[in-house]
């Protein structure tokens, strides 16, 4: 049965209220988020709304304490795979809009393949396969048909472990579909939670029925999809409007499923082509839009949280300290983008990046800032998906598990794509890093392990 869930006045007035949130009011919220306590709805909008920068500095401290609490010093790394334009939907702020009139292409396998290999010599290993909506001529058949090429293409060393899945909502039957092909996340973002801003933007087919959509994780749940990805596209609504929005949605596949959102993304409007960026009056400034991110960290702490290269690379080095934990690298937002980059062809993509550097040097960069790219696809792999992934973070044993894993997987990258440099770098975090392995017995055999990348022994350990 389909609800809308999204009580548009009861956000309102929450965020109505939170104009008039006290010092004591906000000062006691950031009190229980530093003692890790979960947080009301009028403390969160409280957060939000405020704009005091003592709070503020507060704030962004927290968020950054329980990121490295939960996640350490990891960033898992991923990279979009775009392999159909078709769309049906006219929706006013993309360059997929039906109504647009380009050069509309789908990949053949061989394509796929070409787009693959080159994302394996990049190093990536975790993929987000991305599609507009068309039944006709993107079916779920090809889409399965993608996923089966990209896990069975293999070159030289590298392989996609996971694939994550960004789709149009669709039946309980094909993400049945989908779970058989041994998808990573489903991820959908709901654009806007806020119904007349939705339907404004949403102009024609399948996806400006609003209830559709907002119940589609549902569907993917009772299809067996436990790890589903929520987001919304900032810059559409208000986007304090939005963040509660995707709170009450985590809440209600919390309580329906017992398990919320895995990750939320957090995509902020660009301008495409066919759109003016300008006729969008709800676009968010950079301070705002680091406030929600921290706000949001503070809010669902082992939620992972998903930044692609929308952003500047000053940006995604600000936001990783407010909470992200998996940023994109080398992306392409093009159709067959990755094989012909460099080309001078004229080809459409679905909006403009803003962090245009390759992915190693976005790797590199992040061990320059102390963090650890993670390349890991364990859990998934392991089956620990949904809830029991979710007892994993809150247990505590991150450290025991998705430590170790991220530092084998950055091992294997760095013998496999980085020169004597980067080998080095990585070879310094490893060291920094493996002491924080709390488990000795896991410790002894992480460190054995990476000895056995380094040797050529043997590779894609987990734990
Ligand atoms: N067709 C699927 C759907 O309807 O959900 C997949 C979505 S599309 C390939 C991925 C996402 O890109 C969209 O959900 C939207 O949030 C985002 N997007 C579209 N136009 C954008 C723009 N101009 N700037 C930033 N993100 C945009």
């Amino acid at each position: 049965m389909s609800e809308n869930f999204i009580n548009q006045k009861y956000i309102e007035d929450l965020l109505e209220e939170a104009k008039h949130a006290d010092d004591a009011l906000i000062g006691g919220a950031l009190n229980k988020a530093e003692r890790g306590e979960t947080l009301e709805h009028r403390e969160i909008a409280a957060l939000m709304v405020n704009e005091n920068p003592q709070h503020l500095e507060r704030i962004f401290d927290i968020a950054g304490k329980i990121k490295r609490r939960i996640y350490g010093n990891r960033i898992v790394i991923f990279a979009p795979l775009y392999v159909s334009n078709f769309c049906v939907n006219r929706c006013a702020y993309c360059s997929f809009n039906h109504g647009h009139n380009f050069s509309r292409r789908k990949l053949t396998m061989d394509e796929v393949r070409e787009e693959v290999k080159i994302l394996e010599k990049m190093g990536h290993k975790r993929l987000a396969l991305e599609a507009g909506e068309n039944d006709a001529e993107c079916s779920i058949d090809y889409i399965l048909e993608c996923i089966k090429t990209i896990y069975d293409m293999k070159f030289e060393n590298g392989e996609i472990r996971r694939v994550n899945v960004n789709i149009a909502a669709t039946t309980t039957e094909n993400y049945r579909k989908l779970k058989a092909a041994g998808i990573g996340t489903y991820i959908l973002f709901q654009e806007t939670y806020h119904e007349p801003t939705y339907n404004s933007v949403h102009l024609a087919g399948p996806k400006k029925d609003f209830i559709w959509h907002l119940n589609a994780f549902d569907r993917a749940q009772d299809a067996g999809i436990d790890d589903v990805g929520g987001g919304v596209l900032f810059g559409l609504a208000d986007p304090y409007f939005d963040v509660m929005g995707l709170l009450l949605h985590n809440e209600h596949l919390e309580k329906k499923y017992n398990v919320g959102f895995h990750t939320i993304s957090v995509p902020r409007l660009c301008p495409a082509a066919g759109m003016n960026i300008n006729d969008f009056p709800h676009l968010v400034d950079d301070e705002t839009f680091a406030k929600i991110v921290a706000v949001i960290r503070i809010a669902v702490p082992f939620t992972g949280m998903i930044l692609s290269t929308r952003e500047t690379r000053d940006m995604r080095k600000k936001l990783l300290h407010a909470g992200i934990s998996q940023v994109s690298a080398g992306s392409s937002t093009t159709v067959g983008g990755y094989s012909r980059r460099g080309s001078n062809e004229k080809i459409s993509s679905q909006f403009m990046v803003n962090d245009d550097r390759d992915a190693v040097s976005i790797i590199s960069e992040l061990m320059d800032d102390g963090y650890i790219p993670s390349f890991c696809t364990a859990c998934y792999r392991s089956g620990r998906t949904g809830d029991r992934f979710m007892s994993l973070a809150k247990s505590g044993q991150v450290g025991n598990v998705c430590l170790p894993n991220a530092l084998m997987t950055l091992c294997e990258y760095s013998m496999d794509y980085g020169d004597i440099t980067f080998r080095e770098k990585a070879a310094v975090i490893i060291e920094k890093e493996i002491p924080h392995i709390a488990s000795e017995t896991i410790r002894k055999k992480t460190v054995e392990n990476i000895e056995k990348i380094r040797n050529g022994a043997g590779r894609d350990f987990y734990v």
